[in-house]
């Protein structure tokens, strides 16, 4: 079954809403096993909104419409579906009951464009509106399903998820669920991720694997249809399996998690504390982190040393090793090192973490933009610090250094 979902409303078009019931319909209809192939958006427009039920019929068997389903001269979509298949429209008595009762027990005059909210199209299964007053269509005419649902969300939610789905379910006859596992990867580039799994991306038709792309995130999903959750997980297993030997070292999760809360939940399990001393990154580390709820049980806590003196006053690091001919310099190995190690004794931690590089636009201490040091000072080893050149700019370049040191962290803790 192949579905559009059609959202209908002017300020979709003038950008003055985000199109979400698009983005819930589809989650929806993928949970039920239906596929959606486009998401169309139309003006309060009676041409165009039969145009685009014109389209959507030539390439889709089933159409979800939200919106348009209100009282005033510019809720249209009954009128034209109505039209568009030669129905007529009448009262439904339950929805009309609702109207009167709600305008009766507030004292206020129902107007004529009131009824309208209580229009159904002949032949449709009227689907009740229990969050508000416009009631819902599902109707079926020549192999094609029409659901017509609200544009409010608070509306359309509960419509769609009782009535609706009731709805759709009789009509669809049996079709398996889709059942899906984000896979949560760090420390491996989207293309190069791509790169590495493109047989399997290409030839898997089941369970399928696509790249998602979030902000910042680089993640695929792997999906099935089966009868049930267990057979499903097992298909999902052997594919995990699959890519786990090829890419197995950066998936840090199989759930939607961020890298900073799997670092929490490993410091936490495994009883031991973080402290973090940050220069270029300015405290995104310290805010990443505590961003976590709980944290505080496993962050001690951080300090941003921007200047020279305060890496000296704070951590104690001695001025010849961060200014004057021949030394390291505030950007350096050596200082990343001692700016963990140093915060890490002063927390009495079991990790102590830094940031210290160029983060631009303009280069320091001669070192250019995008050096960034990260150091990793564990109690009782030798402490670790990566070197990284990393691009875009000062704000990329930012938070790409965080996330690559939780990605070292994440390595230390599952070591
Ligand atoms: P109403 O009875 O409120 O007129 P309706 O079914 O006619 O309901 P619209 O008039 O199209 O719906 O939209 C009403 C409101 O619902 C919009 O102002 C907007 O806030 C919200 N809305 C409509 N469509 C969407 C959408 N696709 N995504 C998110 N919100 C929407």
């Amino acid at each position: 079954m192949k579905a559009e979902i059609i959202a209908v409303g002017t300020e979709l078009l003038l950008g003055q809403i985000v199109n979400t019931n698009a983005q819930f319909l589809s989650q929806e209809l993928a949970a039920l096993g239906i596929d959606v192939y486009f998401q169309t958006v139309v003006g309060d427009n009676p041409d165009r909104i039969r145009s685009a039920i014109k389209t959507a019929r030539a390439r889709a068997d089933l159409l979800v419409f939200t919106g348009g389903l209100g009282p005033t001269q510019d809720d249209l979509t009954k009128d034209v579906l109505a039209a568009y298949l030669n129905r007529g429209i009448s009262i439904d008595k339950p929805s009309m009951e609702k109207i009167e009762t709600l305008f009766s027990s507030r004292g206020i005059h129902m107007v004529e464009s009131n009824i309208r909210q209580a229009h159904t199209i002949d032949g449709a299964v009227p689907l009740f509106n229990e969050a508000g007053l416009a009631v819902g269509n599902g109707l079926s005419e020549d192999g094609t399903h029409y659901l017509l649902l609200p544009g409010p969300p608070r509306e359309m939610k509960p419509m769609m998820e009782g009535p609706g789905k009731e709805w759709l379910r009789s009509v669809l006859g049996h079709s398996d669920p889709l059942y899906s596992r984000l896979l949560k990867f760090a420390g491996i580039g989207e293309s190069n991720l791509e790169a590495q799994l493109i047989d399997l991306i290409e030839g898997q038709s089941d369970p399928t694997i696509a790249p998602y792309a979030k902000e910042g995130e680089v993640a695929i999903r792997v999906s099935t249809k089966a009868p049930t959750e267990s057979e499903a997980n097992r298909k999902i297993d052997a594919t995990v399996e699959r890519i786990k030997e090829r890419v197995g070292t950066f998936l840090y999760a199989q759930q939607d998690a961020t890298l900073e809360e799997e670092v929490v939940r490993l410091l936490r399990a495994s009883r031991r504390k973080l402290a973090s001393a940050e220069s270029a990154s300015g405290g995104l580390f310290a805010e990443l982190i505590t961003s976590v709820p709980g944290s505080s049980g496993e962050f001690t806590g951080g300090v941003v040393t921007y200047t020279n003196e305060m890496k000296h006053k704070l951590l104690g690091i001695p001025m010849s090793q961060l200014e004057g001919i021949g030394a390291p310099g505030a950007v350096s190995e050596s200082t990343a090192a001692m700016m963990a190690e140093r915060v890490r004794e002063l927390a009495d931690s079991d990790f102590g973490v830094s940031v210290t590089g160029v983060a631009g636009p303009a280069e320091s201490e001669g070192k250019p933009v995008g050096l960034v040091y990260l150091g990793i000072a564990e109690r009782g080893k030798e402490t670790v610090v990566y070197t990284t050149n990393l691009s875009g700019s000062r704000t990329i370049i930012r938070v790409r250094a965080v996330k690559s040191l939780l990605y070292r962290l994440w390595q230390a803790l599952t070591k």
